[in-house]
Order: structure tokens, then C-alpha cells, then sequence
């Protein structure tokens, strides 16, 4: 089943891949400030920026920001000679605005990201940007009515601000939860993400500051390198998570017909120790890699009949007495692929899936990581 973002997110996301209402808050002041033509054109060009590789991405938009900056500075000085006297207030909103189209930018990158990782995003009771009205700044009639338009054009502007950072934090929270719902979940079976190569300090990440000089500003850029990290520690829990033998081994759910450890031997009446859990399931019925990694072994193996082992990263898993084998060693095999059928090979006292997890060759009880497909299900879909 593909994952699907919650209707708040997507419908967030639309929003901001077609800024209806930003876009015309903006175009109200083209006309008297250049600077906005100039962040309209370059806004729509940074999401496509994070599609290739993060770092390349990262680079790429620091010098879409750096080059936004100058061309900025440009036009800020050729206005003062064109214009001579520019309207004070106009000059702080443009500034505003570049905030806004800066902070605008950064939320729909992140939000892009986010939605990509198929995280869900609570954005509160159905609050969106969307329902902002922009403030008209209206023909030039009077002096007092244009300061009353400015002002309610301020504060619909200051009203975008408040909820582009909500959005931010949004993600942030998304994304830290969910990263502590698959830690927490690996927990079980004694595994750690390994997080040591995100760069914490937020200041590092890929967010520069407009040039402002201003408090606001850099906390914005701060704000939006911490939902960056954020994002990456998710993105690192859930490739951890996805890499291990996870997944159900057969399509449809099987009861064991025998557990991991201690049990009476089926042949010789003795207790024994059973290094793995036994599913039945119909001669022929397909059997599936529980994860993902390299063929090790493929062939008859005493007890085991024909078995099948994979390993990736240290952990194995094994599938014995198959009625078939259907791969190689050295093959690479994906979570999910079919590599052989079930079958009554070796010490076997009828049709069934024998399924081992080893680590560093010791075996595990596989119960635990299969139990871990369906409490964190939601990361492994999609
Ligand atoms: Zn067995």
C-alpha cells in the first residue's frame, strides 16, 4: 500500500507549489520594487534543486541564495539613484517580503523533503496559509488611505510570517517523533541508528541567513538547518530500519508451528535447541527475503535440506527445507523479492518455512524483528 501524506500536508504542499496568494501579495509591489521580481524568479527554481543528491543540492542552493543576494544589492542601489526618494515604509515592507519569500522557500523545501520521506505533518486545526487574504494596496487616492493599506498589508504579511514558521516547526516535530518511534522500536532488538555523521551545529547546514543583518533573520536560517537535521535523523533511522530482516518471509501470515530456543525434538524426543521459527505453509508456497543483501549461501545443508542464507551488515537469515531455490550465491537480493519455494527438504516433518536471523553468527529469536514490520509498519511502506 503507498503511504500516503495526511490531507494537511498534501493540501499544504499544493498550496505552496502554487502560491496563489503570496504570489499576487508580491506582484502588488513589482511594480514598485524590483527586488520582488527578482525572489519570484529565482523561488520557483530552488525545490527542483533538492531532487539530485543532498550535498550537491545543499551547494547548488547556497549559490542560488549568494546570487540572489548580490542581484539584490544590485538593484537596491540602482533604485536610489532612479527613484532619489523611495518611500521609507515601501522600502521595510520589501524587505519583509524578502524575508517572507526567503522563509517561504525554506518551508516548501523542507515540507517537499518531508513529504518524499512520507512523513505526516500536523499543521493544527486546519490552519493554512491559504487562508490568508492579501491586503489591497489600492490606487494611489490619497495619502491616508494608502498608510491605512500599508498597515493591513503589513499585517498580512506578519500573519505569513507566523504561519510559514509554524509550518517549520511542524516538520521538525514530524520528524523528530517519528525518528523516536523507529529508535525506540529498534530498541527491541539491541540496534541504534547511527546519527554521528549529521553535522549538529545548526549554523553549518545548508540555510544561509538573508543579508539583514537582522536577529529574525538568522534565527529563520537556525530554524530551518535544525528542521534539516531533523529531517536527515529520520531519514537515517528509517534506512536503518529498512535494511533489517524485517519483512514477513511468506505473503500471507503463517502461525509458527514451532519457536525459537528450547523444544522436544520432533525426530529424537530430546530436548534440542531450535535456532529459528518454523512457519507451515503449502508445498510451493513462495518464500520472500525478510531483507535485503548478498546470497551467501544456496545449496543443501545438513538439517537444513535445501537453504538459502542472505547477508547484509553482519545480520543473516536463513530459509530451510525449500522445495526450491531460486537464486545464487553472490546474488543481491532486495526486501521482498521471491528467492525460492517451500518445501519438506532435510529434517523436515512436512511442507513448512524454517526462518533463521543470525547475528555474527549466533542466532536470534526471529520473532522480535518480524514483530517490528507491523509496530513500525508505517516506516517501511513506500
Ligand atoms: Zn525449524
Amino acid at each position: 500500500m503507498p503511504f500516503l501524506a495526511s490531507s494537511h500536508l498534501s493540501a499544504f504542499v499544493r498550496f505552496l507549489k502554487k502560491p496563489a496568494a503570496i504570489y499576487s501579495l508580491f506582484a502588488l509591489l513589482v511594480a514598485s520594487n524590483v527586488l520582488t521580481g527578482v525572489a519570484l524568479l529565482m523561488a520557483p527554481e530552488i525545490s527542483t534543486l533538492f531532487t539530485a543528491a543532498p550535498d550537491r543540492s545543499y551547494m547548488a542552493y547556497e549559490e542560488r541564495m549568494l546570487a540572489l543576494r548580490m542581484e539584490v544589492d544590485r538593484l537596491h542601489s540602482r533604485q536610489y539613484r532612479q527613484a532619489g526618494d523611495l518611500n521609507l515604509q515601501m522600502q521595510e515592507l520589501a524587505q519583509q517580503q524578502q524575508f517572507l519569500a526567503e522563509q517561504h522557500s525554506f518551508v516548501r523545501i523542507l515540507a517537499e523533503k518531508a513529504e518524499e520521506l512520507g512523513l505526516q505533518i500536523d499543521l493544527g486545526d486546519g490552519q493554512t496559509t491559504a487562508a490568508i487574504e492579501p491586503a489591497s494596496l489600492g490606487d494611489s487616492a490619497g495619502t491616508s488611505s494608502n498608510a491605512n493599506s500599508i498597515e493591513a498589508f503589513q499585517s498580512s504579511l506578519d500573519q505569513m510570517v507566523d504561519e510559514s514558521r509554524l509550518a517549520l516547526a511542524a516538520i521538525g516535530e514530524a520528524a523528530d517523533k517519528s525518528t523516536g518511534d523507529i529508535v525506540s522500536g529498534l530498541r527491541a532488538i539491541g540496534i541504534r541508528p547511527d546519527f554521528s555523521g549529521i553535522q549538529s551545529d545548526a549554523m553549518g547546514g545548508p540555510f544561509e541567513p538573508p543579508q539583514m543583518d537582522d536577529q529574525t533573520s538568522t534565527s529563520l536560517a537556525e530554524n530551518a538547518n535544525s528542521v534539516m537535521v531533523s529531517l536527515e535523523k529520520f531519514q537515517i533511522a528509517r534506512s536503518t530500519l529498512r535494511e533489517l530482516p524485517v519483512y514477513f518471509p511468506l505473503r500471507s501470515r503463517h502461525t509458527i508451528s514451532s519457536g525459537f530456543g528450547n523444544r522436544r525434538d520432533p525426530f529424537t524426543g530430546t530436548t534440542a535447541f531450535h535456532s529459528g521459527v518454523d512457519f507451515p505453509a503449502p508445498l510451493g508456497t513462495s518464500v520472500r527475503a525478510a531483507g535485503g543483501g548478498k546470497v551467501t549461501f544456496a545449496g543443501t545443508m545438513n538439517g537444513y535440506g535445501n537453504m538459502i542464507e542472505i547477508e547484509n551488515g553482519g545480520i543473516k537469515t536463513r530459509y530451510g527445507h525449500l522445495s526450491a531455490i531460486g537464486v545464487e550465491v553472490g546474488q543481491i537480493i532486495s526486501a521482498g523479492d521471491i528467492i525460492g519455494k517451500v518445501g519438506s527438504t532435510g529434517r523436515s516433518t512436512g511442507p513448512h518455512l524454517h526462518f533463521e536471523v543470525r547475528v555474527n553468527d549466533t542466532p536470534k529469536n526471529p520473532v522480535p524483528y518480524l514483530s517490528i514490520s507491523r509496530s513500525l509498519g508505517e516506516y517501511l511502506a513506500g
